[in-house]
């Protein structure tokens, strides 16, 4: 067995024990990040069961999308979006979770082709009232999420949330409970939902006994990045 797919069965396994350990009834998909990992790991990856892949970076997901025609991969965009990107994103994507603001969104329904699925869409939530990172405020969530609703070539799934980081397990979970909290509270509301985007490889046992249905996992995976001069959240 190569480490990726020893990697990959690993983190399933841990899934499980945490599913049982703390009974939950939702659904875990894992979200493969391969931000940064060639096109080789990816489908070494995708040769060892996985299907859904995560990427930050328009151009570098692409590139690698190029060489990867072959195999049914489910594309989920998870970096902050700027504007001329949309159009990109739009037809390569299968998914999107960083959506933070109307106007992104409205782009991306414009440049959806009408001949492929709605974009399945999260709202990506900004937990911890950090300036300098991307996700709406809870208190403007509702009114994002009903704008998000009404355009036809999006899908509204879900939330996501990068909580900030802390070796503090408590206020981890607690960062995780709030974006549940916002999660439930649309679903009050009459948002038809299924999708709690958070956890990531240091976190996620704790992101999945908050109610993650998709966690997104790099490093856990693919092994530790090269640091790089950009941010990367
Ligand atoms: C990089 C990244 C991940 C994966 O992080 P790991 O710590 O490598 O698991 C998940 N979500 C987002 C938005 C990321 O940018």
């Amino acid at each position: 067995m190569t480490s990726i797919n020893s990697q990959l069965q690993a983190i399933h396994t841990r899934i499980q024990s945490v599913r049982a350990d703390n009974g939950c009834p939702q659904p875990v998909y894992v979200l493969a990040v391969s931000k940064s990992k060639p096109a080789a790991a990816v489908r070494e990856a995708y040769i060892a069961g996985q299907t859904m892949f995560g990427e930050n970076y328009l151009q570098e997901a692409l590139e690698k999308q190029a060489q990867l025609t072959d195999l049914p991969i489910e594309w989920h965009f998870i970096g902050p979006i700027q504007s001329n990107k949309t159009q990109a994103i739009a037809h390569h994507f299968s998914w999107v979770h960083s959506v933070d603001r109307l106007k992104i969104a409205q782009r991306l329904n414009d440049a959806r082709p009408i001949d492929l699925p709605p974009l399945q869409i999260c709202i990506q939530v900004n937990i911890s009232h950090e300036e300098s990172k991307s996700g709406v405020q809870p208190e403007a969530l509702f009114a994002l999420a009903s704008e998000i609703s009404h355009l036809p070539q999006l899908r509204l799934r879900g939330l996501m949330a990068i909580p900030a980081p802390t070796p503090d397990i408590e206020a981890q979970r607690e960062q995780f409970k709030q974006v549940r909290r916002c999660y439930e509270a649309l679903i009050a509301k009459g948002f038809d939902l299924d999708t709690l985007s958070i956890g990531m490889s240091d976190d996620y046992p704790i992101a999945i006994e908050q109610g993650a249905t998709i966690v997104r996992i790099g490093a856990a995976i693919f092994g530790a990045r090269q640091l790089q001069s950009t941010c990367l959240n």
